[in-house]
Order: structure tokens, then C-alpha cells, then sequence
């Protein structure tokens, strides 16, 4: 696929508030927050939409689900309440072509979306 902003976060090409890293996962703030908390959680790997995920990538969505639970509770949010998306393709709202889950948090989100 061809590369996207999110690469060049990853490799420190452009500056990013990173909150969460591992060898296969990074997460950084939303430049255009829609909550108080808004974080993007992505493989590093670039996958460019849930319909590109196969099989072998079970563990790696889990993972990337896990992570922001647990920086859900690390960040106090958890019991409040947060909202977890994956927008896909044109309908889906997906601007970037490199999947991640958003995470937000801080208010009242409402339901269901426009
Ligand atoms: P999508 O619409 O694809 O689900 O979400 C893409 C998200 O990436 C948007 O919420 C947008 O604000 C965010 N975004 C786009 N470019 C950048 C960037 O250069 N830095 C950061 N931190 N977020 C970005």
C-alpha cells in the first residue's frame, strides 16, 4: 500500500504526542480531537483498512484492542466511559489509509452517529 502521514509519525518524520508504544503498536493524540482524550492506536505495520486483515492478524487487533483498554484504566477514563472506533472506507469515514482505532474519552459521546 502506498505510505501515509501515519508512516512518517512511526518513524519520527513528524512530530506526534506519542502515549503508548510497543515493538508492533503506537498510539498518539488526534491532531483534531473530537474529546478531551482522543488517541489513535495503530499497528505499525501498515495495514490500510479492516476489509486488508487476514487470518494471521487475530493476535495483532487483539492486541491493539488491549492496549487501549489498559490505557483506559492507566488514564482513569475506564469506568467513566470511552468509545473505541474503526472507521473503514468512503462510508466508514476513513480518512487515512492505515488502520486505527480511535479512542475517546472525556464526555458524553453521543449515539447514534450522524
Ligand atoms: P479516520 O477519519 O481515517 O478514521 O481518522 C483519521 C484521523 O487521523 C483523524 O481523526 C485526523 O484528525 C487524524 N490525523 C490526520 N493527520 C494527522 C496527523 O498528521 N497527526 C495526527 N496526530 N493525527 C492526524
Amino acid at each position: 500500500m502506498s505510505e501515509t502521514i501515519f508512516s512518517k509519525i512511526i518513524r519520527r518524520e513528524i512530530p506526534a504526542e506519542i502515549v503508548y508504544e510497543d515493538d508492533d503498536i503506537l498510539a498518539f493524540r488526534d491532531i483534531n480531537g473530537q474529546a478531551p482524550t482522543h488517541v489513535l492506536f495503530i499497528p505499525k505495520r501498515p495495514i490500510a483498512t479492516l476489509n486488508d486483515l487476514g487470518d494471521d492478524d487475530a493476535n495483532l487487533v487483539g492486541r491493539l484492542v488491549l492496549a487501549a483498554t489498559r490505557y483506559a484504566k492507566a488514564q482513569g477514563f475506564a469506568e467513566d466511559g470511552y468509545r473505541c472506533v474503526i472507521n473503514c472506507n468512503r462510508d466508514g469515514g476513513q480518512s487515512v489509509y492505515h488502520i486505527h482505532l480511535h479512542v475517546l474519552a472525556g464526555r458524553q459521546l453521543s449515539w447514534p452517529p450522524g
